[in-house]
């Protein structure tokens, strides 16, 4: 590269993630074809518009590559074209979710406004697990909507489904949004299909984090429940970064509003809040979706969650309290701040000597979320670079021999990384 400067923290950038061992449940490595295709010459490429209906002219390729893009995308999570139609556009999570917002929960116009009540979104609280897109204050989905929001029970860190369905009955919510970003547990999208339906609400279901492990047969589909699903492709999901949305046709919601929820979500997207799709970013999603489509993903999917309850057990055993008491998923959440340490200084201590976690608030935290009580923790990464059960027990062991005993470990961090290589 002739660019010196950005070659260089390319490779330290190379080099800082091969050295360390990535806990952050939302990251993971890509494939070299993941990345060949990203940096592919389909970003030079302008493609306003669908297959077949484009603003632009030169369209032979990435009509046929949107198309395989789509189709590998539904045969991956075993849906027929006949119910469910996907897009593949949203340049990221947090688009794809406003842009159902958008389309299934449009605001009044300024004329309308005080005439026609706000249509209302209800999600988790962000320091419950749930995602800024959700509803919440500080996003466009909280201040151009207006929003409710649930918690999970105090006591046992779960959903607790009738709590969620007390308040969609007094809220009358236009979508219910399931899916979370520190859940650690598995979501009963039955009953939430039951609470959508019971007043007349979208079920949104948001699979970005666990899509991975959907498309592995490792956690339960939200497809047979759910009127609309959007995922990011880059977590567990090993893509690049971007998202899908996946539209049911036969909604019953739909039927009932008069609107086709794929037309409507299409048009969302485009011209709604996006111009040209990047189409490099497609590239490298169809690629993705293949190599999750190859049988060695189920087995991938499985030990990702091996590993999160291998390290939930661990850090047990050893004395942390773990949110929930462990995890079904690959991420777990852990209580740093009940033996006295604050989850900032936690995540730090760790990060010196290599391990990266991200610090998190825990249910009900007392603690302020730039210092909160928890750590959250996830093996996508981790079990991408080959590791299994065993080397989760050698983990545990390290965070408890930093954060109680104030060793240094850096040298059997470095001997991990070294025998489980990133390529
Ligand atoms: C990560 C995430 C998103 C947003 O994704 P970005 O690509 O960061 O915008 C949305 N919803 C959930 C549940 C997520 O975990």
């Amino acid at each position: 590269m002739k660019d010196i400067i950005v070659e260089k923290l390319i490779r330290d950038e190379t080099k800082r993630q091969e050295t360390t061992l990535d806990l952050i449940p939302s990251e993971n490595i890509v494939s070299r074809d993941v990345l060949r295709a990203l940096g592919s010459v389909f970003t030079n490429k302008y493609a306003e518009g669908y297959p077949g209906a484009r603003y632009y002219g030169g369209n032979k390729c990435v009509d046929e590559l949107e198309n395989l893009c789509r189709a590998r995308a539904l045969e991956l999570f075993r849906l027929s074209p006949a119910h469910w139609s996907v897009n593949v556009q949203p340049y990221s999570g947090s688009p794809a979710n406003l842009a159902v917002c958008l389309a299934l929960a449009c605001p009044p116009k300024p004329a309308e406004c005080g005439k026609i009540p706000m249509p209302k979104i209800m999600g988790m609280r962000l320091d419950m697990g749930g995602h800024l897109t959700h509803g919440q204050p500080v996003s466009a989905t909280g201040k151009f909507w207006s929003s409710v929001l649930y918690s999970v029970d105090e006591k046992t860190g779960l959903l607790d489904y009738e709590a969620i369905r007390r308040m969609a009955k007094k809220e009358k919510p236009r979508i219910v949004v399931a899916g979370f970003t520190a859940y650690p547990r598995i979501i009963d999208f039955k009953k939430f299909r039951a609470i959508a339906d019971e007043v007349g609400a979208y079920l949104l279901v948001d699979m970005s984090h666990f899509a991975g492990l959907v498309a592995g047969g490792a956690y339960p589909s939200p497809f047979p429940y759910a009127d609309v699903v959007t995922t990011t492709t880059h977590k567990s999901l090993r893509g690049p970064r971007g998202a899908m949305i996946f539209a049911r046709r036969d909604s019953k919601i739909a039927a009932r509003n008069a609107i086709d929820i794929a037309r409507s979500i299409d048009r969302a997207v485009f011209p709604g809040l996006q111009g040209g799709p990047h189409m490099n970013q497609v590239a490298a999603t169809a690629v993705a979706l293949k190599e999750a489509l190859n049988p060695s993903f189920k087995k991938y999917a499985r030990q990702i969650v091996r590993n999160a309850r291998a390290l939930a057990a661990a850090l047990k055993k050893s004395g942390w309290r773990v949110i929930s008491g462990g995890t079904d998923t690959h991420l777990l959440l852990v209580d740093v701040a009940a033996r006295g340490i604050g989850g900032k200084e936690a995540s730090d201590r760790l990060e010196a000597q290599g391990i990266i976690v991200n610090k998190n608030t825990i249910p009900y935290d007392r603690r302020p979320p730039m210092d909160p009580s928890g750590i959250r923790l996830g093996t996508p990464a981790l079990t991408s670079r080959g590791m299994k059960e065993k080397e989760m027990a050698i983990i545990a062991r390290l965070i408890d021999d930093v954060l109680v005993r104030n060793k240094n470990v850096k040298g059997e961090v470095t001997t991990l990384c070294k025998k489980y290589k990133v390529r």
